[in-house]
């Protein structure tokens, strides 16, 4: 059977109604194969008994498949592969202990002055690598309004709560008016200064922003929005006219990235990715290790590599560019920065650093006085007892040493 282009089987009135989109997912392996030719991976997944996740792609999602790569990142975050059905033993269910925290159903309140609440389990597209895979796609539907009361219930009453990131699944998979009740009873809570939206609508279903629902968005300036692109190819110019409009309308945007084997773990991916979002006035706020959900062990990277990538990107480009690397911790600790070791050594009243380049330079606490050198032996062991390198930096002898023939010397000296 010859191979239907997806775009084709729409107006374009249809296409760019979000309604449509939602009603048009791509759900089984029959329709799927209308427009795409599975690979063996993907074929063999669908026979398997114990392949649980639900799949659902939007025909838009589906459209910005390079097909002629096997290995395409929109693909690989689509359509499901037999990887997934490999449990390995470092998997967890709910690795982040998300329900262990619930005091309500469907909301998590970890950290003292902020809470996550799921306003729904349904998304437009169940990314293969979600990390909330026990709960997205289950009943693909809202929340029981009764559990939204209970949550609401305990944010009035927890008065330390300022901050409420609603999320889901996607809660833009609302209508608007229910989200204009959800966000008039918040805007109602004194205490409550900032709602977040997390939300995948901006790169699977761009055309969720319409007018109407910036309309209801516009009401509410304490409205901050987080999204998740993971490479390049998914600034498409639909998802770039749909940022251009959140833009417009006031509300600032971050993103939350996932590192992922062989989509983004690649230096060069995520500084194009960090740039196209800048460019389209969105800051790139996480990069997330893959967390330890069931069947995703194949998308996980070392943590080396996500340091890796952070180094190459601090310094080297601007710092707007450059998000937060870090491990939500196992068992429920929360969200831990990881970044590479930018100091290099540590004495009383001075700290030496190194920069990007592999500059080293010292820093002079404040109130420091000058130690001859008998106080330093008493301080340092005597096989650090050299006047050399890093030891003169600490005895105050130099300021910096560094590499000569970086591009900054070199300016320097014209
Ligand atoms: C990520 C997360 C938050 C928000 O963390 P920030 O570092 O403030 O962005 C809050 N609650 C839970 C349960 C989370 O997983
Ligand atoms: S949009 Fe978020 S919650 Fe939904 S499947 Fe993707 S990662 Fe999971």
């Amino acid at each position: 059977m010859s191979i239907i282009d997806i775009r084709s089987i729409a107006t374009e009135e249809q296409w760019m109604d979000w309604h449509w989109q939602l009603r048009n997912r791509i759900t089984n392996a029959e329709e799927l194969r209308k427009y795409i030719n599975l690979l063996p991976d993907e074929e063999a997944v669908f026979n398997e008994q114990g392949f649980s996740f639900r799949m659902a792609i939007t025909p838009y999602y589906l459209s910005l498949i390079d097909q002629t790569n096997p290995n395409d990142p929109v693909r690989m975050q689509a359509i499901p592969r037999i990887q997934e059905s490999y449990i390995s033993n470092s998997d967890l269910a709910d690795p982040l202990s998300e329900d262990a925290d619930a005091p309500v159903p469907g909301m998590t309140h970890r950290y003292p002055d902020r809470v996550l609440l799921l306003l729904t389990d349904q998304c437009s597209m169940y990314c293969r690598h979600c990390t909330r895979r026990r709960k997205a796609g289950e009943y693909d539907a809202p929340m029981p309004t009764e559990n939204v009361e209970k949550a609401m219930e305990y944010i009035r009453e927890h008065k330390e709560i300022r901050d409420v990131i609603l999320s889901g699944g996607d809660p833009l998979t609302l209508g608007d008016q229910r989200l204009d009740e959800i966000l008039s009873e918040l805007s109602k809570i004194e205490h409550v200064e900032i709602v977040r939206l997390g939300t995948r609508t901006p790169v699977v279903l761009p055309m969720r922003f319409t007018e109407s629902l910036l309309k209801v968005l516009k009401k509410y300036p304490f409205i901050w929005l987080n999204t998740h692109f993971n490479h390049p190819q998914e600034i498409s110019e639909v998802a770039k006219k749909a940022l251009a409009a959140i833009a417009e309308t006031g509300i600032p945007m971050g993103n939350q990235s996932v590192l992922l084997k062989g989509i983004n773990d690649h230096v060069d991916v995520m500084k194009n990715l960090v740039h196209k979002l800048v460019r389209n006035r969105v800051r790139p706020y996480y990069i997330y290790q893959c967390d330890l959900s069931e069947g995703i062990a194949h998308f996980r990277t070392p943590i080396a590599r996500g340091i890796e990538i952070i180094e190459s990107l601090r310094g080297h480009t601007s710092g707007l560019c450059v998000p937060t690397y870090v491990v939500d911790a196992p068992g429920g600790g929360g969200k831990i920065p990881v970044m590479p070791n930018y100091i290099v050594s540590q004495m009383p009243n001075r700290v030496i650093l190194r920069n990007y380049e592999g500059f080293i330079t010292s820093y002079t606490e404040p109130g420091f006085e000058p130690l001859d050198d008998n106080k330093y032996r008493d301080l340092c062991p005597p096989e650090r007892e050299s006047n050399e390198g890093v030891m003169s930096m600490l005895k105050g002898r130099c300021i910096s040493i560094g590499p000569a023939e970086t591009k900054r010397n070199l300016r320097r000296k014209h």
